[in-house]
């Protein structure tokens, strides 16, 4: 089988074409640009670069972006006043809060403060709510950009076999909402599953997020399946690696993604696209 290698940057540089226009577009004709506002307590360095991303990435395509950086002594009502005051600011359209927050903090009580019409994450139970329903307002953006590949890549989905590989609330289960969406037969797999093996071994499409280096292995794939690699998992020798066993997978696989260069640069374009959504709502 021919492998076909689903380019994460190539097909994010097309969104991100269409958001830098939109925007530009949105500035002509009512001079306002959409603004992303990024939240980051504590000292976590893989949290830093990734907000250090954020807002490269908002630059380029013309969204206004701010961050605040919070020491990890921040208590949880100094944290709720923030957010707050970002629910009201007229100039910010997403609000993100990057996590992990330090213990002292309630997460759910933290992201759940967020106005689910600036919750550009998409994390919000009420907008969970709206995706499960099947009218989604924002889309959490991991799984969104793994269905823009899909969709770039003209792969099928409907009537596939599907299986989902973890069941977190940011990645897992949405993904396996959307794939159900656009009509997969979907199976969702997580740490008590049984026959695991048997399981992916009957996908037309994987999608891996369980934060373990080269777990899915090329006996556990079909020939010819899609696999979709989501984990970021950073090897003893410094490199990063996806959960899924690469050179050995894409020998059978029909389309699968690298990491890194698949669904993380995915990511945040679908972040900048949710932001841009969120301004053009409010001015509809
Ligand atoms: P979580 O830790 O929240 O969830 C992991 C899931 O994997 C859980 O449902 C867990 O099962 C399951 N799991 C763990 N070990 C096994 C196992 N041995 N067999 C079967 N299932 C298992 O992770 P996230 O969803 O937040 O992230 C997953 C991965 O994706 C991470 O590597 C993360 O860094 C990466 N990631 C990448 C992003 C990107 O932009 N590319 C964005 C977000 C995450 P159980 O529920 O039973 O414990």
């Amino acid at each position: 089988m021919n492998d076909k290698i689903i380019d994460g940057k190539l097909v994010s540089a097309n969104i991100r074409e269409k958001i830098k226009e939109k925007t530009k577009a949105i500035k002509d004709k009512y001079s306002k640009v959409p603004g992303l506002a990024a939240v980051l307590v504590g000292e976590d360095p893989a949290s830093q670069i990734y907000v250090r991303n954020k807002r490269k990435s908002c630059e380029d395509v013309g969204i206004y972006s701010e961050e605040h950086k919070l020491p990890e002594s921040t208590s949880q009502d100094e944290l709720l006043e923030l957010i707050s005051k970002l629910n009201n600011d007229e100039k910010i359209n997403g609000i993100l809060v990057q996590l992990p927050l330090p213990s002292h903090i309630d997460d759910s009580k933290i992201l759940n403060s967020v106005s689910p019409d600036k919750d550009v994450d998409g994390f919000h139970p009420i907008n969970a709510g709206y995706l499960f329903e099947g009218k989604p307002k924002f889309i959490p953006c991991t799984p969104h950009g793994i269905i823009k590949m899909l969709e770039f890549y003209n792969i099928d989905i409907e009537g596939k076999n599907a299986v989902v590989l973890g069941r977190s609330n940011i990645v897992g289960k949405p993904a396996a909402i959307l794939l159900l969406q656009k009509n997969a037969t979907v199976t969702i797999c997580h740490s008590r599953t049984k026959d695991l093996e048997d399981v992916l071994k009957k996908a037309d499409i994987i999608v891996a997020a369980i934060g373990r280096a080269h777990f899915v292995k090329k006996e556990m794939v079909k020939e010819g399946a899609v696999v979709i690699d989501v984990g970021i998992n950073r090897l003893d020798t410094g490199k990063l690696a996806g959960d899924v066993d690469f050179d050995a997978v894409k020998e059978i696989s029909s389309f699968i993604t690298p990491v890194p260069g698949g669904v993380g640069p995915m990511t945040i374009t679908m972040l900048l696209w949710n932001t841009l959504t969120s301004l053009e709502k409010s001015i509809s």
